[in-house]
């Protein structure tokens, strides 16, 4: 019996294979990851890893697990093409290994600018441990960093160099703080608490080269109004680019990630994709998630799909980031909501949430574990009106235990 094959071995890979294994599946399991070591999580990587965090609490378990599950994990090997003709992954090293179904599971690289200087020594983009490394060395050997890009990683990683000593800049192309993700109101809040700690963000401003000093290594960039801040290492944070050459060399669709249905299937039903590298069209659209929570949810639902156990409920989209001393939640489709409603937590804290056609439909916190938590359990429910938040003294937990009778009834 031919394996099910799994590319890449991050977060949704690895979930995938052992999630294959507690929905049932007793066949063979094939993880092949490109990266030489077991896998492991990403987000402590710009956050307590990268402040000095422990190498050994990375990995999502030991290797000897995935050996005990049954699971053949083979790290350090690139999937370079697929032939679907004779259903068999093609390996950098010449091998042809054939599957019963390959998902591609490939994650995301880091986007770079077209920009002067990108190859530069002390450039960095953050996207593996190996990276991580590279810049933390750079970071103890300096006292300033440059961080292109106001967005996720690239705030994280602003923290935790200043929780380092060192003297950041950030630098924003747009007017906002993490505008992909957030809305202007914490948004702003943002860029209050950077500030006041100490990081110097300055916004509405791009690079145009990164320069190299007499040495060679990086020494600063050159901003398009002609000013060079200067700089003993920069990080590059503008975005992820999903990584989706297989698929493409393959032939098959591919936009902004690899197109697959609501089942992660692509045009050949034997190879699916999930995680960061997969676009799901769905009846709203094309959705383009990236985050844990997305490639651990599409990896459960993909293993029950595939073993025919019982069907895993499409999950509430959430997110977290920890910067600036706050921790921002982010739940539901945000993006979609046409009215809005701010609130302070009831310990502390801000949300906003969203409604469409009256309608909550997400919320994005700063500080305010609660409200995210409560806006997870309401999506997952009956989710409550506009005119339900009206009553400034509402309190959340009431509304949870409506929508769940609500549910609890209409089921
Ligand atoms: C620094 C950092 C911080 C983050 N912080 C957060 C956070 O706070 N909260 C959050 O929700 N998300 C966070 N994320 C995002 C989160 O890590 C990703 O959404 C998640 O890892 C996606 O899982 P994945 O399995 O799709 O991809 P990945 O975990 O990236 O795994 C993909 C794997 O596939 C391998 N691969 C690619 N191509 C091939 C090939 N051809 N052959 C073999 N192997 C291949 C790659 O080497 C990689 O190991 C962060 C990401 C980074 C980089």
């Amino acid at each position: 019996m031919d394996p099910i094959v799994v590319v890449g071995a991050g977060h949704a890979g690895a979930q995938l294979a052992v999630s294959l294994r507690e929905s049932g599946y007793d066949g063979p399991v094939l993880l092949l990851g490109g990266e030489g070591e077991v896998p492991y999580q990403r987000p402590p990587l710009s956050k307590a890893y990268l402040h000095g965090g422990n190498a050994s609490e990375l990995p999502f378990r030991p290797a000897e697990a995935y050996a005990a599950l049954g699971v053949d994990l083979e790290t350090g090997v690139d999937v370079t093409a697929l032939d679907q003709e004779a259903a068999a992954v093609v390996l950098a090293d010449g091998r042809r290994l054939r599957y019963s179904t390959v998902v591609l599971a490939t994650g995301a690289e880091a986007a770079v600018p077209p920009l002067p200087g990108t190859a530069l020594p002390g450039v960095h983009t953050l996207v593996t441990r190996a990276d991580a490394d590279a810049l933390s060395a750079d970071l103890a050997a300096t006292d300033r960093l440059v961080v292109i890009g106001g967005g996720v990683v690239g705030l994280e990683v602003a923290t935790t160099a200043r929780k380092r000593g060192l003297d950041v800049v950030v630098i924003e192309a747009t007017d906002r703080l993490m505008g992909r993700m957030l809305g202007a109101d914490l948004s702003r809040v943002l860029l209050d608490r950077h500030r006041a700690g100490g990081v110097d963000i300055r916004l509405d401003l791009q690079a145009a080269e990164i320069v190299a000093g007499a040495d060679g290594r990086v020494a600063g960039v050159r901003l398009v109004d002609g000013v060079v801040l200067p700089a003993g290492a920069v990080l590059i944070g503008i975005g992820a680019r999903p990584r989706v050459e297989v698929a493409a060399a393959a032939g098959l669709a591919v936009d902004g990630g690899v197109l697959v249905d609501q089942e992660f299937r692509t045009a050949d039903p034997r190879v699916r994709a999930i995680g960061d590298c997969a676009a799901v069209v769905g009846p709203d659209g094309v959705q383009r998630y990236r985050s844990v929570q997305n490639a651990t949810d599409q990896a459960r639902r993909l293993a029950a799909l595939l073993t025919g156990a019982l069907p895993v409920p499409a999950a509430v989209p959430w997110f977290w980031s920890e910067q600036a001393g706050c921790r921002i939640q982010i739940a539901g489709d945000l993006a979609s909501a046409d009215r809005y409603l701010v609130r302070a937590g009831r310990r502390g804290g801000t949300t906003v949430f969203g409604f469409r056609d009256g309608v909550l439909v997400g919320a994005e916190s700063v500080d305010d574990a609660a409200s995210h938590l409560a806006v997870r359990t309401l999506l997952a429910h009956v989710p409550p009106t506009f005119d339900d938040f009206l009553d400034p003294d509402v309190d959340l937990r009431d509304l949870v235990a409506r929508s769940r009778s609500a549910t609890s009834l209409s089921g």
